[in-house]
């Protein structure tokens, strides 16, 4: 009899331990991928997210032919496409890699449960993550809610495998079973085709992924560690779309930047492979906090803050998500967001820190505009992320910190590269004035070609202000607390 192996998020053929599984075994196998939007209720993929999904599959559906088993596309509540699959096929195993979203989580394990009393072999495996939550804990038992003992205890025991090699056949079916149309399924935008920036900026894939991996470990990965505070250089490296779909494997990162940066006789490198791999170990650890407080995306994980005065405000939400602030380094991040489905790092805690502190509005404001708009959109690491910078998160930044975007710009952006790339508006400025052009004179801005609110908006509220309100705002749970 085939087995299923039911893809989720690990559309890769390479280290897939249920594909591998299920090749091994010499039996037929069936790939499945389910779009399943119901079970995830409200943490349904988001825009820009859907348009990754479909080149993703269009991508991995190629590799499965080639390796000799189409996979077959089904749309629906996952329990019950399976269970159909299941039927149809006549298979007795399902195989799957192990998702960590507190839904996914919820699903499986009753999915689990229902097809072992059924009599099918249900098993699932990690591919997702180097260490699973449910093996880290502290000394006395507990989950970890501070990252540097957290990734200390990860990473001074890498125990996991190395990666496993794709398959290479397939045993298909003796019939194959009905797939739906891949653009049936209208993931990609029509009108208007907002996806213009998107296409330009990436390639998603199995094949991308590695090569981006190779051209980063070949390229920034050896000044990592410095380099990857300037939004204005390609210092990073952009693997997160392809890790949240599992296009690449954590482990394969791992084994990669091991063998490029660390295994080798360059001193040099080991600082900037520690910094990147540190990375991956703050995706580990967001993981960790998802699967042990599983209202993270909800409810602030410092209790101290569900009674903070937000100022809900849709005028200002407005601004801030069309980029249109009156700050040069904000309103590049949400501009840099919208147009490529990606956001530097140390912009996104500036744009997230703008939102929650200058303009007092509610970070799961901010969590949700990422979602819709995130080519990486990650539960775990968005609603990490979103926490962190808000102060409410584990091991966070404390809420008083207020980033002052000028500041934050001068300091990360110095030769403005970042901000005259998403806002050329301003790009005739001097760099000393480009991260404060409402302090440039009237001359300056003449002479730049600048008409200050009007081709570009002044500051929709004063620094100043927007600190001692926000610190006002957070002396009242002080005095409740
Ligand atoms: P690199 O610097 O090359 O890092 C390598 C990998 O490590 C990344 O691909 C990512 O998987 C992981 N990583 C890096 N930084 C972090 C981090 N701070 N937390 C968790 N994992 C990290 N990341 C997402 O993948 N999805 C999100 O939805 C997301 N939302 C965020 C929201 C906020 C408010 C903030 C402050 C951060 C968020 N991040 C999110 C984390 C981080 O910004 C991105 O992972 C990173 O910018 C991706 O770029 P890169 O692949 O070039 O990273």
């Amino acid at each position: 009899a085939p087995i299923l192996v039911w893809f989720r998020q690990d559309l890769r053929l390479g280290d897939n331990p249920a594909l591998s599984d299920a090749a091994r075994s010499g039996r037929p196998v069936v790939p499945v991928f389910v779009l399943d939007d119901d079970t995830p209720g409200d943490w349904r993929p988001g825009g820009a997210s859907r348009w990754w999904l479909h080149h993703s599959l269009a991508s991995l559906g190629r590799s499965l032919a080639a390796a000799g088993s189409p996979l077959v596309l089904r749309r629906g509540r996952a329990d019950i496409v399976i269970g159909s699959l299941l039927r149809e096929t006549g298979a007795g195993t399902v195989l799957w890699n192990r998702c960590y979203e507190p839904w996914a989580m919820e699903r499986d394990g009753q999915m689990k449960a229902d097809l072992r009393a059924a009599g099918v072999e249900a098993r699932s495996f990690n591919g997702s993550l180097l260490r699973e939550p449910m093996t880290v804990r502290t000394a006395a038992g507990e989950p970890y809610r501070v990252f540097t003992p957290f990734w200390r205890a990860v990473s001074s025991s890498p125990d996991w495998p190395e990666p496993l090699a794709a398959p290479d056949r397939l045993m298909p079916p003796e019939t194959a079973p009905a797939s739906d149309a891949l653009e049936s399924w209208g993931l990609l935008p029509t009108t208007p085709d907002w996806a213009g920036g998107l296409r330009q900026a990436w390639q998603p894939g199995e094949a991308a992924a590695t090569a981006r991996l190779r051209a980063f470990l070949d390229g920034a990965a050896a000044d990592y560690a410095d380099g990857r505070d300037r939004p204005g250089s390609d210092g990073t490296s952009r693997l997160s779309p392809h890790l949240h779909f599992g296009e690449i494997s954590p482990r394969q990162v791992w084994a990669a930047t091991r063998d490029a940066m660390l295994s080798g006789n360059r001193p040099e490198h080991r600082r900037h492979a520690e910094s990147f791999l540190r990375e991956l170990g703050w995706r580990e650890f967001c993981y960790n906090l998802l699967y042990h407080f599983p209202k993270l995306p909800e409810r602030p994980l410092n209790p101290r803050f569900e009674d903070f005065p937000w100022q809900p405000d849709s005028a200002a939400l407005d601004s801030w998500r069309r980029g249109r602030t009156g700050y040069p380094i904000v309103d590049a991040g949400m501009r840099q967001l919208w147009t490529t489905g990606w956001m530097h790092n140390r912009v996104r805690m500036i744009v997230g820190s703008f939102l929650v502190k200058h303009l007092l509005l509610p970070w799961q404001e901010g969590q949700r505009w990422f979602w819709d708009t995130l080519v990486d959109a990650d539960l775990a690491n968005n609603a990490a992320g979103w926490q962190w910078i808000a102060g409410c998160g584990a091991d966070a930044a404390p809420y008083f910190r207020v980033f002052n975007p000028v500041l934050q710009g001068g300091k990360f952006d110095p030769d403005g590269r970042y901000v005259r790339r998403w806002v050329p508006e301003l790009a005739a400025l001097p760099d000393r004035l480009i991260h404060q052009p409402w302090t440039a004179t009237a001359e300056t801005l003449r002479r730049a070609g600048i008409r200050l609110g009007t081709d570009y908006p002044l500051p929709c509220i004063d620094h100043k202000r927007g600190r001692d309100r926000a610190l006002a705002a957070f002396a009242t749970l002080r005095q409740a607390g």
